[in-house]
């Protein structure tokens, strides 16, 4: 697999685009609008410099020449492999794999989702080949984070699994671990809920953002505290990664409190507009 597309190009395309560019591929981004593609480029950049400053590229400009962004769908017809990293919003998704299922052009390409929760098989449905769609879900930030979950749904073919297993591993360099079609495959369906119980402690005034993630990190050895890895997700897709764990096996734990639907309708989504449970410069 050589032409890699990436649409949407936030927090998780960008890594995307990174990684694969990183890994030797030639890379398109698809963005919505102009200054949305303004702005994956601009994230690319700064983590490209960044990688350079640290030694780990030879080239952050080297890199960027092998990516494009884009605001044309229709430019991804010669890809092997595309990734969706667009919002977490199941109508939006099933849309752009119709729009896809009818551009891409290479009979073998793998259509895959960076979705944190939605069943894959509701996006490989809607397409004429739901063998080649599967779920390649990566971890924040792309570029740091090892693990890969692939997810097959029942109809995609093994041969889907194995060819996204040798392309994650083989050629990115990243570790896969294999999941059922469920909700919030592995580390989500553990995860959520323990940033949910969390928010609710704060909501409660039971102890302070600080003190819960300073516990967690002290005493559990965890790298960050849930709050401040919720404001690293972004609270509008831990909300959007919740509801689909809730709406999938209805079980409280799975419910996005109030205090986490406040903010995110004020528009206090964590680190990327500036302010969360914690205010960033
Ligand atoms: P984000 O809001 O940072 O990025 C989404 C991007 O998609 C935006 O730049 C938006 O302009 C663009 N977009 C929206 N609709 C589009 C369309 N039709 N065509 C092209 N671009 C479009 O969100 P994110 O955090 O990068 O999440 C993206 C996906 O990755 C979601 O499915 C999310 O669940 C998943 N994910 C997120 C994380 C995380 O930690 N944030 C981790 C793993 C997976």
């Amino acid at each position: 697999m050589k032409n890699v597309a990436v649409v949407g190009g936030g927090l998780m395309g960008s890594g995307i685009a990174e990684v694969s560019a990183r890994a030797g591929h030639d890379v398109i981004v698809i963005e919505s609008n102009e200054d949305a593609g303004k702005a994956a480029l601009g994230r690319l950049e700064k983590s490209l410099q960044r990688a350079e400053a640290k030694g780990k590229i030879d080239s952050a400009s080297a890199v960027l020449a092998r990516i494009r962004v884009e605001t044309d769908l229709g430019s991804v017809a010669d890809r092997d492999v595309v990734v969706e990293a667009i919002v977490e919003d199941e109508a939006a998704k099933v849309a752009l794999f119709k729009q896809l299922d009818q551009i891409v052009e290479a009979p073998d390409a793998i259509l895959a989702s960076n979705t944190s929760s939605i069943p894959i098989m509701k996006l490989g449905v809607v397409t004429s080949r739901p063998t080649q769609v599967i779920g390649i879900h990566f971890f924040n930030p792309v570029p740091v984070l090892q693990l890969v979950e692939l997810v097959p749904s029942l109809l995609t073919s093994t041969d889907t699994t194995e060819r996204s297993r040798a392309w994650v591993e083989g050629s990115l360099g990243k570790q896969a671990i294999d999941c059922q079609d469920r909700a919030g495959f592995v580390v989500n369906a553990l995860l959520i809920p323990f940033i949910l119980s969390a928010i609710r402690m704060f909501e409660s005034g039971f102890a302070s953002a600080e003190d819960i993630d300073r516990g967690l990190v002290l005493g559990a050895a965890h790298p960050q505290g849930p709050l401040a890895l919720a404001d690293l997700i972004g609270l509008d897709t831990t909300k959007a990664v919740a509801e689909s764990l809730y709406d999938e096996f209805k079980e409280p734990l799975y419910a996005a409190p109030p205090l986490l639907q406040r903010m995110v309708d004020a528009g206090l989504l964590g680190r990327k507009t500036g302010r969360g449970f914690y205010t960033y410069a």
